[in-house]
Formats: C-alpha cells, structure tokens, sequence
C-alpha cells in the first residue's frame, strides 16, 4: 500500500512512518509514503497557504489552490482521498479495514480552521471524524487512522493477532499479563499459568463480556453473540445483579 499525506506540518508525520511496526512494515516493503508539503506549490515570496473566511468569523482556512496543485502532482483524481475532519463520518474499525483493502490512499491535513470546502467537493472521497472532539490538526487524526489501517494489511502483523482483538468482533479483548507473575501484590490469574486450553479460552471470553459490559454496553446491545455466548453474559449480569443491562438486552 502507498499512502501519501499532504500537510503543512511534515515533521509531524516523520516520526510515525519511522519507529516500531511501521518501520518495519516500509522495510518489508508493505508500505511506502510519501510526505508533500504543499505550501511548496503555494504563490509569492512567503508561500501563503492560508487566508481569511470568506463571510467573516475567527481563524484561517487553507486555500484551495495550493492543495489542489498538491493534489493533482500526485494525480488524485480517481483514487481515495481522505480528508480527517470533526463533521465527517464515524471512523470504526470496519471502516478501517474497508481502507485496509485499497492500494494507494492519500490523506489531507487540514489546520486552523480546516480547509476551502471546494477541495472537499473536487477531490475528497472520505470525510472522516476520529471522534466527538475537536483538535487542532489533522496531522495526529490522519496518523491515527494510517495507524488502524496498516496494520490490517497482509503480512504487517500476524493474523492470529488480529483475530480477537477489540472491535474484531462486537467484543473487547481480554486483559493481558506478562513476566513476573507477581507485581506489587498481584498476581497473574491462575487459570493463564494453568496450561489448560479450555479454560484459558472460558476465562478470555468471560472477560471479554465484563469488560464490554462495564466500558461499552452499547456494543452488546446490537450484537449477535453465539449461544454459548449469550449464556456466559446472561450469567454473569446475573451474578452481578446488573438488571438494567439484562433489561435492554
Ligand atoms: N473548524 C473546524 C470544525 O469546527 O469542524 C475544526 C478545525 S480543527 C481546529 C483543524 C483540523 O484538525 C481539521 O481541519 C481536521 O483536519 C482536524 N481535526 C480536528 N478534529 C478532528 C476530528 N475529531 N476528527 C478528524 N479530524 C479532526
């Protein structure tokens, strides 16, 4: 996959594409990017990309001619176009495996008070919010949807990883534990020192319940969950006397 992101900001961006999996990832040769600057194709000495609204208001809105020529160097006609912004749609992690699938992506980062909304109109194919909050740039949004997306794609990481993971299917994954078993007077479950394979997956699934049940019981509410599933959850709202979830469920 080849992503490339245009932004003001290239040194915001650097530092992700070169540590850890993603690192890793470039020198297998599953991912390339690039990184434009488009204030290099802004006009005059001081290579403004940015100006007044129109119509009044605080703030500055990125011109839409810089980023149009930006856009058209690396022909972005035809291809996605993200554009990570507050009021666009909800990004989920079925949404990042849909973008998982494509060969090329490229990414706008808006700044200020976001960009001409004839770029939108012209280029973007995906308006994308990471969230119900406003920051500001979209530098750190773009990196975290690069960052849900790549590593879905072949070979990045190992599938078995992948497979029970939060939001893989309509469950939060289960705590994990690592060396020492004991730290600071806690210990590790036993059941995960037990070497029993069926147990160990009773007690994963168990978790899995609790904890989307206490941080995300809206997740349960929609899900189609296995018999044996359902069971565990109904027991366990039933041990902890949690009839308000049991009664919308
Ligand atoms: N004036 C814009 C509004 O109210 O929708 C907010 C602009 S914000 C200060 C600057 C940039 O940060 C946006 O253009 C966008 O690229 C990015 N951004 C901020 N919050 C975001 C979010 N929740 N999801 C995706 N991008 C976001």
């Amino acid at each position: 996959m080849h992503i490339t992101i245009l932004t003001l900001f290239p040194e915001m961006i650097h530092p992700f594409f070169t540590s850890s999996i993603m690192k890793r990832a470039i020198r297998k040769g599953l991912i390339s990017y690039d990184v434009i600057d488009f204030r290099d194709f802004a006009d005059g000495v001081h290579k403004k990309a940015d100006d007044i609204p129109y119509g009044g208001g605080a703030g500055m809105v990125i011109m839409a001619e810089p980023l149009s020529k930006a856009l058209d160097s690396v022909n972005a006609a035809g291809k996605r176009v993200v554009f990570p912004t507050p009021s666009g749609k909800l990004f989920t992690q079925s949404y990042a495996e849909d973008l998982a699938k494509e060969e090329e992506l490229i990414f706008i980062c808006g700044h200020y008070e976001g960009i001409d909304e004839r770029i939108s109109e012209l280029y973007v194919t995906d308006e994308i919010s990471i969230g119900d909050y406003v920051l500001s740039s979209g530098e750190t949004a773009s990196i975290v949807i690069i960052d849900a997306l790549y590593r879905l794609v072949d070979g990045v990481i190992s599938s078995e990883s992948l497979e029970e993971e939060s939001f893989s299917s309509p469950l939060l994954e289960y705590p994990q534990y690592t060396r020492p078993e004991r730290y600071c007077n806690k210990s590790v479950p036993d059941v995960l020192l037990s070497g029993h394979h069926r147990h160990i997956a009773q007690w994963r699934l168990d978790k899995r319940l609790e904890k989307t049940m206490h941080s995300r019981p809206d997740m349960l509410i929609n899900a189609s969950l296995s018999m044996d599933e359902r069971k565990r959850l109904l027991h366990i709202l039933d041990k902890e006397d949690q009839r308000w979830t049991l009664s919308k469920l």
